[in-house]
């Protein structure tokens, strides 16, 4: 469902089809798209279509069900795309890097280094 007003945030847009995304996979309460900005050989946003959600806790908190969708169609992906082996990733706040402030994950696969928590 779109929503409205100066608030909508840029995925809300690309879920509306209103700019362009690579989509990857899409499901009735979830969209997947290509990172423009890639971070690993693998890198895909995933996110809900409402917007009502800024954050994991607060999905989590609300709607359980609907992460727990999440991240099945993340594996999904993944089994496609990695392998079945991939880092999840939620920033939650400004200080950890969130600047899209309508719940998503990255999905991040493909020879990234173990034992690493960086971006590679
Ligand atoms: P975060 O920093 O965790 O809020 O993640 C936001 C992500 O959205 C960043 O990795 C951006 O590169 C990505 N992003 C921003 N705009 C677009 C877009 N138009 N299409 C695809 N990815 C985008």
């Amino acid at each position: 469902m779109s929503s409205s007003g100066a608030e909508r945030s840029i995925f809300s847009r690309i879920i509306d089809r209103e700019i362009p995304a690579t989509i990857v996979a899409e499901t009735d309460r979830i969209i997947a798209f290509n990172d423009i900005n890639p971070q690993a050989p693998v890198h895909i946003v995933i996110t809900t279509k409402t917007p009502e959600f800024r954050n994991v806790v607060e999905l989590a908190a609300t709607d359980p069900g609907l992460l727990a969708e999440l991240v099945d169609v993340a594996r999904q992906i993944a089994d496609e795309r990695t392998g079945g082996e991939f880092r999840l990733i939620f920033n939650t706040g400004p200080a950890a890097g969130q600047t899209v402030f309508h719940v998503h994950a990255h999905i991040l696969g493909g020879s990234l280094e173990e034992g690493s928590l960086g971006s590679r």
